[in-house]
């Protein structure tokens, strides 16, 4: 191995120790010169004993550690880390016919801090959030067409907003394989749907909602649904194969709603049952009668992106989660749900708590939600759970 060095002070790799993927600032006594922000690095401890090999960053978190073994970063070591991805995918009986869209690498999760990797059919959509994954990005694309094989015809590039602006990388969204007759359409549950990779937010599609989208189907039938916050609308043509009522999907984003008109329309051809709605969430919620709906789904985006937020994130979801109440019907039904990392479950079960206890209303929790198996969490990095969800029943 021929990498440039950091040492930690004493003491500072016990973190390690136990496989914590991060190496922050203050634990580093003492680094080689001309480090480049991105390139490879081993750690050695104050007695010098090596403990992990990571990509260097500029920032309060240095390393992001890819191993904790003594190997070089080639290829064979993206395709037995993208390997063991897709084993894992496989042996839980995720890829099928009816399914072919998955979260392949989910960061940490998967022993890469800093990449995402999503499927879509034929295509993988890849998302880097460190200088050192975009740096990679080639070795990554080889490693994940070798390990995929001829199921995999598009690899599509997706970072411009998701590294770190200071990096100033130039790194466009673009084809890195493929890209031409690329097949538009993926499958989640036997459900199809148009994934929007090149003009969408994140990776074109929420797939971390997949099993919270299955439980919703077995509990809409006969009911009037309200999908808030829909983007492509994933809850509402699970409502809609799941016999409710009705259904309405509300997002802000008039693209958004455009998208979930055309995946409920894919699926439901000519179907009365569904209308979109471009429109602010609390203006909606504002206008509708108590009792329209006795299922309401609210899927806000992350309201605190750091810890900073934490405090007038909390106050967002009592305040969105009291109104749900306040209009749901009698023997409703409402999914709510946080996608903020550093909002905890029990941070977020009490803001709904509370905003419960304004309206009066008697509830209770059926489930609480998490992200599913392709979104894995890392046992010794918590940090890595961040989707949480209460299905509440509210009399
Ligand atoms: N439930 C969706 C994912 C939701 S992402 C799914 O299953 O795919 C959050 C969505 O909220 C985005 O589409 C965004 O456009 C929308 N949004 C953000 N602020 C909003 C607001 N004030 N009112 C309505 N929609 C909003």
């Amino acid at each position: 191995m021929d990498y440039k060095i950091i040492k930690l002070k004493p003491k500072k790799e016990e973190s390690l120790r136990r496989f914590h993927p991060w190496i922050f600032s203050g634990a580093v006594q003492q680094k080689d010169n001309n480090l480049t922000e991105g390139e490879v690095v081993a750690v050695y401890t104050a007695s010098n004993e090596f403990i992990a090999v990571g990509h260097y960053q500029i920032g309060s978190i240095e390393v992001r550690v890819l191993s904790f073994e003594e190997e070089e970063i080639n290829p064979d070591f993206w395709q037995k880390r993208l390997n063991s991805a897709l084993e894992l995918r496989k042996s839980i009986g995720l890829l099928s016919a009816d399914n072919n869209s998955y979260r392949l690498v989910h960061g940490e999760g998967d022993g890469l801090p800093g990449l995402i990797i999503d499927i879509y059919a034929e295509t993988a959509v890849i998302q880097s959030h460190s200088v050192g994954m975009h740096e990679s990005r080639m070795m990554i694309c080889d490693a994940l067409k070798a390990v995929m094989g001829a199921t995999l015809k598009n690899i599509y590039y997706k970072s411009e907003t998701t590294l770190p602006y200071k990096a100033n990388l130039g790194a466009e969204n673009e084809y890195l394989f493929g890209g031409k007759d690329v097949a538009e359409i993926a499958s989640e549950n036997g459900l199809k749907f148009y994934p929007d990779w090149v003009k969408g937010q994140k990776t074109g599609f929420f797939v971390d909602q997949r099993d919270n989208r299955a439980l919703l189907e077995r509990y809409a039938r006969d009911r009037s649904v309200l999908n808030m916050f829909c983007y492509t609308g994933g809850f509402s043509f699970y409502a809609m194969r799941g016999k409710a009522k009705l259904v309405h999907s509300v997002d802000s984003s008039s693209k958004a709603v455009m998208l979930t008109n055309k995946n409920v329309e894919i699926n439901f051809p000519d179907d009365k049952r569904h209308e979109a709605f471009a429109e602010d969430a609390f203006k909606y919620l504002g206008n509708i009668n108590k009792g329209d709906y006795d299922l309401i789904i609210l899927d806000p985006p992350a309201f605190a992106k750091h810890r900073g937020a934490i405090k007038n994130a909390l106050q967002g979801y009592k305040r969105l989660n009291a109104v749900a109440f306040d209009k749901i019907a009698p023997g409703g039904i409402i999914f709510t749900f946080s996608c903020s990392q550093v909002i905890t479950k029990e941070a977020f079960r009490l803001a709904v708590f509370s905003a419960a206890a304004v309206s009066g209303r008697k509830v209770r929790i059926l489930h609480q939600l998490s992200q599913p198996a392709d979104h894995p969490i890392n046992i010794y990095h918590p940090e890595g759970e961040y989707l949480k969800g209460l299905v509440l029943y509210v009399e």
